[in-house]
């Protein structure tokens, strides 16, 4: 079969994180997700209180980690390590601090925790998801470091690149702050992962078609995008009851998605086009639970549109 866009092996349009890390392991590798118990100060009160309208973390609020004991987090990865061992055993998996703000406190226990991680035999990489205001100077050389000798990827949120939706949805900062983080990591060369939702309140196609641009002119490694969808006990759930925010048709989503793929440069990865949310807490869309299908859908539209990622990619435009 003749891939259908130069990062594929197969019929995909765009550069799945399967492929990158097929290519770049010669094997098949897992993420497992691990969380080691990191703060967010969106919550703990250090610029914030309630987190973002979408968090669905309810666990009690932490603050800056102060570490995690061996033993803990050698159980922490035996789970992880059986996770993936069910998908395909023996293979290697990237460690993927996912939970909370993983550069949030005290660096000497989170540099412990990251090499402990990367010490382990079947351990390929790190991925670590942080907010930008959470990285400063001493950790962008840690992390620079560490990318010299491992894969490793650092996860930032944004969502969004207007500071009156940032600003409604609780996010609890700018898009300025956001690009003093980036900018940190970027400049000493580390694997930089932008995270995008759609459909946040009041904002339409071409907002997020915009922040779209934006993010692929950042010229991240990988992105993330997906809707935003609604889940009890969030902030977002009580704004969609009193009709102050609605989930996007699935059709719109593909729409307005298959934009955003052209507006990325051909080599950035994408880990994830769909949402994540729990099933059992779920509202709507309820679409959105059937990733399969969603992902089908984009692919069916790349195709009828003759499409692929980048095509709509400017390189000569520099935002830096
Ligand atoms: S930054 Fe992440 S963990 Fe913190 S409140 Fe927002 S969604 Fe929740």
């Amino acid at each position: 079969m003749i891939p259908a866009f130069e990062y594929s092996d197969d019929n995909k349009r765009y550069h799945t994180y399967g492929c990158y890390l097929k290519h770049r392991f010669g094997q098949r590798v897992f993420r497992a997700a691990m969380d080691i118990g990191a703060g967010c100060p969106n919550r703990c009160g250090e610029c914030g209180s309630h987190g973002c309208v979408f968090c669905s973390d309810g666990r009690t609020p932490r603050g800056r980690f102060t570490g995690i004991s061996d033993n803990e987090l050698d159980r922490l990865f035996r789970e992880a390590a059986v996770r993936t061992g069910s998908k395909a055993e023996g293979a290697p998996f990237i460690a993927y601090l996912q939970a909370g703000s993983n550069t949030f406190g005290d660096i000497a226990a989170f540099e412990s925790v990251y090499r402990r991680l990367l010490s382990y035999d079947n351990v390929a990489g790190l991925c670590i998801a942080t907010r930008a205001d959470c990285i400063d100077g001493q950790y962008a050389e840690l992390l620079a470091g560490l990318s010299r000798e491992t894969y490793l990827t650092v996860e930032l949120g944004l969502q969004t690149i207007y500071d009156e939706t940032a600003l409604a949805c609780g996010r609890g900062h700018t898009l300025g702050q956001f690009m003093q983080g980036y900018e940190l990591l970027r400049e000493r060369g580390v694997n930089l992962g932008v995270h995008i939702i759609n459909g946040l309140p009041g904002e339409t196609h071409d907002m997020m078609r915009e922040t779209a641009r934006f993010v692929g002119q950042l010229r991240p490694h990988c992105v993330k995008i997906h809707d935003l969808y609604f889940e009890r006990g969030t902030a977002i759930a009580e704004m969609l009851s009193r009709g102050e925010a609605a989930p996007m048709e699935l059709d719109e989503y593909v729409s307005v998605i298959c934009d955003q793929i052209e507006l990325m440069p051909p080599e950035t990865v994408i880990a994830r086009l769909t949402g994540d949310g729990d099933r059992r807490k779920l509202i709507a869309p309820e679409w959105s639970l059937h990733k399969i299908l969603v992902l089908n859908e984009i692919d069916k539209e790349l195709a009828a549109r003759d499409s692929f990622q980048g095509k709509m990619f400017d390189r000569q435009e520099n935002v830096f």
